[in-house]
C-alpha cells in the first residue's frame, strides 16, 4: 500500500535551559517588543513565577487559575486583559496556567510565552479547552499556540512525586494516543515513540529521586515530544474519555490520565499489533519470540507503572458508580470513528468501571476480539 498522509509542523520556538528560564524569559518579552505583559501563575505557584519574571517588568499579576478551565474564568482574564492595555501573556505553571491563557488567546489574539512546570505539554499545542455547565469543550486554534517555550527543568524538581508521575504518565498518554489519532502518521508516531521512550527512562528515576535534574531534564524533552506528536495527531479516545471525566465529574487531569491509559490501550492494542510492538519495544519490553504484541505493550505500560506506584482507581477521586451510565454516553458519543476498536456502550461500560474500580485492564475485551 502506498504513503499517504498530510502532516502539519507547528512553529514555535523553544529555549531549553536548566537555570536559565529568567533570562530566556527576558529574551523573549524583548523579541516581542512587550511592555505591557500579563503573567498567569496560581497563588501556590506565585513565589516561583516572581523567580521567573524576575527580569521582565509586569503589568498585571493573574491568579484565578482553575483546571479545565471554567468560562467564567477565562473571561475574568479576558477582561483583566483588555482593561490593562495588555499586549503579552506569560503563564507559568502547569496545564491550568497555560489553558487560561490559551482562553485569552483565543479571543484576543494576544502572543503567549509559556514557562511550563508539569509534564502535561499544553504549551506545545494549539489545542484549547473550555468547561461551561459540567461539559469540557475542547478546539484547535494557532491563536492559542504559545509562540515560544522556556524549559527548565529547576522549575519543575518541586513537583512532589506523586504530581510527577500523575503528570507524566499524562504525557506517556499523549504519546500513546497519538498512535491511532485520527490525523496519526509516520512523522508523529515518531515523536510519539521517541517520547515514551524518553519519559519511560526519565520516570523512574524521578521517583527515585526526585531532585534528579539530568532525569527532569530528559522528562522536560519527553513531554515536548510527546505534545508535539499529539498536537499534530489529534485527540482519540483516550483523550476523549479523560476530558469529559474532567470536564463532567471533575477529576483531576494528569491522574484520570495515569488511570484510564492501561484500559484504553488495553482495548485498541490488538487491533494495531505493529504500533504495539514498536510501544512495547519504547516502554522498554521489546515483544518476546510467540509473545502477542498487544499483551507486550499492556505489559510494559502495566510494568512502568507499577514502578512509579501509579494511582489506579478513579473511585479515589471521587467517580461513584452512579456516574459510570452518563460517562459511557458522553465517551460512546465523542469517541472518533477512526479509532482502532469500534467504540460501544459494552466496551466503554467495562473500560470505565475497570477504571474506576482498578480492576486489571479487561482480558475479556482483549480475548473478546
Ligand atoms: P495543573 O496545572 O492544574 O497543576 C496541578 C497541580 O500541580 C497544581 O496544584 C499546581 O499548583 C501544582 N504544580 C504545578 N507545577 C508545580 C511545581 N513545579 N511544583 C509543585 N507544584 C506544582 O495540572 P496539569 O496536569 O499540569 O494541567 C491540567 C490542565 O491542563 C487541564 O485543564 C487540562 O485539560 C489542560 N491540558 C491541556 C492540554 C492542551 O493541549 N490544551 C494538554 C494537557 C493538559
Amino acid at each position: 500500500m502506498s504513503m499517504t498522509f498530510e502532516h502539519i509542523t507547528l512553529g514555535q520556538r523553544v529555549l531549553f535551559g536548566s537555570g536559565e528560564a529568567a533570562a530566556n524569559l527576558a529574551a523573549e518579552v524583548q523579541r516581542h517588543a512587550a511592555s505591557r505583559v500579563m503573567v498567569i501563575a496560581s497563588a501556590a505557584k506565585r513565589e516561583l513565577a516572581e523567580r521567573v519574571c524576575r527580569d521582565i517588568e509586569v503589568a498585571l499579576w493573574f491568579d484565578d487559575v482553575v483546571q479545565h478551565v471554567p468560562v467564567e474564568c477565562a473571561e475574568q482574564a479576558r477582561a483583566a486583559a483588555a482593561e490593562h492595555g495588555i499586549d503579552l501573556l506569560v503563564c507559568v505553571g502547569g496545564g491550568s496556567a497555560i489553558g487560561l491563557a490559551k482562553a485569552v488567546a483565543l479571543t484576543t489574539g494576544l502572543p503567549i510565552v509559556a514557562v511550563p512546570t508539569t509534564y502535561a505539554g499544553s504549551e506545545a499545542t494549539n489545542v484549547w479547552g473550555m468547561t461551561e455547565n459540567r461539559t469540557k469543550t475542547t478546539g484547535t486554534d494557532d491563536r492559542v499556540l504559545p509562540g515560544a517555550v522556556v524549559y527548565d527543568a529547576t522549575l519543575t524538581v518541586s513537583l512532589p512525586v506523586a504530581l510527577s508521575v500523575a503528570s507524566g504518565l499524562n504525557s506517556v498518554a499523549h504519546c500513546v494516543d497519538a498512535l491511532w489519532a485520527p490525523k496519526a502518521d509516520p512523522i508523529n508516531q515518531a515523536l510519539a515513540l521517541e517520547g515514551a521512550r524518553t519519559l519511560a527512562a526519565a520516570l523512574p528515576r524521578i521517583a527515585e529521586a526526585p531532585e534528579d535534574l539530568p532525569a527532569r531534564e530528559q522528562a522536560l524533552c519527553g513531554c515536548y515530544l510527546a505534545a508535539v506528536a499529539f498536537a499534530s495527531a489529534g485527540s482519540a479516545l483516550h483523550h476523549k474519555i479523560c476530558h469529559l471525566l474532567g470536564g463532567t465529574f471533575a477529576l483531576p487531569h494528569a491522574e484520570t490520565h495515569a488511570i484510564v491509559l492501561p484500559h484504553v490501550l488495553a482495548l485498541n492494542a490488538p487491533a494495531v499489533p505493529d504500533l504495539a510492538a514498536r510501544l512495547a519495544c519504547a516502554l522498554g519490553r521489546p515483544v518476546e519470540a510467540g509473545q502477542d504484541p498487544a499483551d507486550a505493550a499492556v505489559a510494559a505500560l502495566d510494568q512502568l507503572r507499577t514502578t512509579l506506584g501509579a494511582p489506579t482507581r478513579l473511585a479515589d477521586y471521587g467517580l461513584t458508580e452512579s456516574d459510570i451510565p452518563e460517562a459511557v454516553q458522553r465517551a460512546v458519543g465523542a469517541a472518533p470513528a477512526s479509532n482502532p476498536v469500534h467504540v460501544t456502550p459494552e466496551n466503554m461500560t467495562a473500560l470505565l468501571t475497570a477504571a474506576l474500580t482498578g480492576a486489571e485492564p479487561a482480558p475479556a475485551v482483549l480475548t473478546a476480539r
